[in-house]
């Protein structure tokens, strides 16, 4: 019998975001090739995906090719995550808001729960009965989120950011229940810590999040190779949350995100490299 991992595949998506303003004013060159819709051609050299999206993709069409199936699934009671992958300023974050269209199209009535105890030290944990609600969450949590600056960029998110939407389903009339969960995890960027110029506790903490990438790399590989395989969830602390929503019955998708210009081609590559590994 096929495994759930083999079954559901753990989906690559790639999204490239146009050329910022710096590097237009810089003049640098635009250097990815699109081929077919699963191609990116960087120098020379073809790297597949399920699916690849150019930068003149819009939020709308990257929904429905990275998030609508997820989404539909967690609403019919499995688990599912949702990852997005990439150096600072690639457009990680702007890539996850698409997940938010789920829930904007999404007639969501509240549950009360107020029991739960959030299990994440310091994580917080709100009822929400609207879409609204549900970005003024999210607006929340971006305030909180730590940020250290470095000189790659004014900002650059030295942490991941976690966000778990938990919905419960109760069939009035058959008192049918369902419940699903999906995480929409925007990683910390993937930059070696060289091009950063970081230093102290700046260079500690970026050397932690390379660690806990690769770790989430080790469990995602193990998940592709099927159910024979040890999944070493244990290893870091993202991954031991996020144990019940990868791999078994769950939907996994994971959106490499990338810079088009040439000034970023190395970090491209091996963004790139991350994410052939498993399609
Ligand atoms: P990251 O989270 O990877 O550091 P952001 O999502 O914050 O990167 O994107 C960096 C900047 O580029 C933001 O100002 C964002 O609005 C813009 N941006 C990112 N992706 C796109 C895109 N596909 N189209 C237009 N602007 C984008
Ligand atoms: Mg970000």
């Amino acid at each position: 019998m096929a495994d759930a991992a083999a079954e559901y595949g753990v989906k690559v998506m790639c999204r490239f975001r146009p050329l910022n303003e710096s590097e237009i004013t810089r003049g640098d060159k635009y250097i990815p090739k699109f081929k077919e819709d699963d191609t990116v051609i960087i120098t020379g050299k073809p790297y597949v995906f399920d699916r690849v999206l150019p930068p003149n993709t819009a939020q709308e069409q990257v929904y429905d090719a990275c998030a609508k199936q997820i989404v539909k699934d967690v609403l019919g009671g499995y688990n599912g995550t949702i990852f997005a992958y990439g150096q600072t300023s690639s457009g990680k974050t702007h890539t996850m808001e698409v997940s938010l269209i789920l829930l904007s199209k999404t007639n969501l009535a509240v549950h009360e729960d107020k029991n739960r105890v959030p299990y994440v030290k310091g994580c917080t944990e709100r009822f929400v009965s609207s879409p609204e609600e549900v970005m003024d969450v999210i607006d929340e949590g971006k305030a909180n989120r730590h940020v250290a600056v470095t000189n790659m960029n004014e900002h650059s998110s030295r942490s991941h950011s976690i966000f778990l939407i938990n919905i419960k389903q109760e069939n009035v009339e058959t008192e049918k229940k369902l419940s699903g969960k999906l995480y929409l995890v925007d990683l910390a960027g993937s930059e070696k810590v060289s091009k950063t110029g970081a230093e102290g506790a700046v260079l500690d903490e970026a050397k932690n999040i390379n660690k806990s990438l690769s770790a989430l790399g080790n469990v995602i590989s193990a998940l592709a190779e099927g159910t024979k395989t040890h999944v070493p969830y244990r290893d870091s602390k993202m991954t031991r949350i996020l144990q019940d929503s990868l791999g078994g019955n769950c939907r996994t998708t994971i959106i490499i995100c990338a810079s088009p210009s040439i000034y970023n081609e190395c970090e491209t590559k091996s963004t790139l490299m991350f994410g052939q590994r498993w399609v």
